[in-house]
């Protein structure tokens, strides 16, 4: 696969996930109208709108009206051009498919999804289910494929236990929020949480679920006590732990489920379980 043209359709999907982080929140379409600029409404033509390059030529400011255009979307489209470029060298444990050129895009996509998940999350403490629900449909046909494109039902077996994973996850991590908020009297977790979670299992199945959680855990935990200590961060603060879920899938998928079994076995204690 040429890498330079995987960096450069990476750019231009950057750019497309740009148009979404700023029409989701505001209830926009995503696909109608042309994209224009927010401060005067003029139209962006062709040219204006290639990625990371008319920013540059145009200094980072509307050509019409001289208003400055964040830094962000620029930086968003070589987020999501390095992201293509690690789909490309990922080694995610998905033992049913031999296809790498369905592994690259599967990455791709999942890392597209997870980006916009993780800026909501960061910005508006928001998890759209329309994008969970996506990510899920995604995973679970995924999963599939090797079904579809060998004629073989006994290889359904696998994406059948990930909609069964999927759908536990969900109501495990529901019941879990639920809790927490009457014991402690306000909401600790958002269902945007167990929704996401169940996505995990949809692509990664039991195993990559746990490993995607003890990850957040330990990542926002980490984050928790040093923003203490730092003092940035205050005691009962709201953290966007969705953002630390998406963190610690993309990572999973990228260096592979042993790489993370290797260092987190000792932690996921129930484990010891099956030796009894
Ligand atoms: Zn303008």
């Amino acid at each position: 696969m040429n890498l330079f043209f995987l960096g450069l359709f990476g750019l231009c999907v950057g750019s497309f996930l740009n148009v979404i982080l700023y029409r989701m929140p505001r209830n926009e379409s995503i696909v109608k109208p042309r994209s224009a600029c927010p401060n005067c409404k003029t139209k962006l033509s062709f040219i204006e709108l290639i990625p990371v390059l008319s920013w540059l030529v145009q200094l980072g400011k509307c050509r019409y009206c001289n208003c400055k255009v964040s830094i962000t979307y620029p930086s968003i489209e070589i987020i999501t051009s390095v992201l293509f470029l690690l789909a490309i060298v990922s080694k995610p444990t998905i033992p049913i498919i031999d296809n790498q050129l369905i592994l690259v895009i599967s990455g791709c996509i999942l890392f597209s999804i997870l980006l916009v998940l993780t800026i909501l999350d960061i910005k508006f403490f928001w998890l759209p289910d329309s994008l969970t629900f996506l990510g899920i449909f995604i995973g679970i046909f995924i999963n599939t494929l090797p079904s579809i494109l060998s004629l073989d039902l006994y290889k359904l077996i696998t994406p059948l236990s990930h909609i069964f994973w999927s759908i536990s996850t969900y109501f495990i991590i529901a019941s879990v929020a639920f809790l927490l908020e009457k014991i402690l009297n306000k909401p600790a977790m958002g269902l945007g949480d167990a929704k996401l979670s169940a996505m995990v299992s949809s692509w990664l199945g039991l195993e990559g679920l746990e490993l995607v959680l003890m990850l957040t855990i330990l990542t926002s935990g980490l984050f928790c006590t040093l923003g203490l200590l730092a003092g940035i961060y205050k005691r009962g603060s709201v953290i966007p732990l969705g953002s630390f879920i998406c963190l610690s899938f993309g990572a999973v998928w990228y260096l592979g489920n042993n790489f993370f079994l290797d260092i987190l076995d000792r932690f996921l204690w129930w484990r010891y379980l099956d030796i009894i």
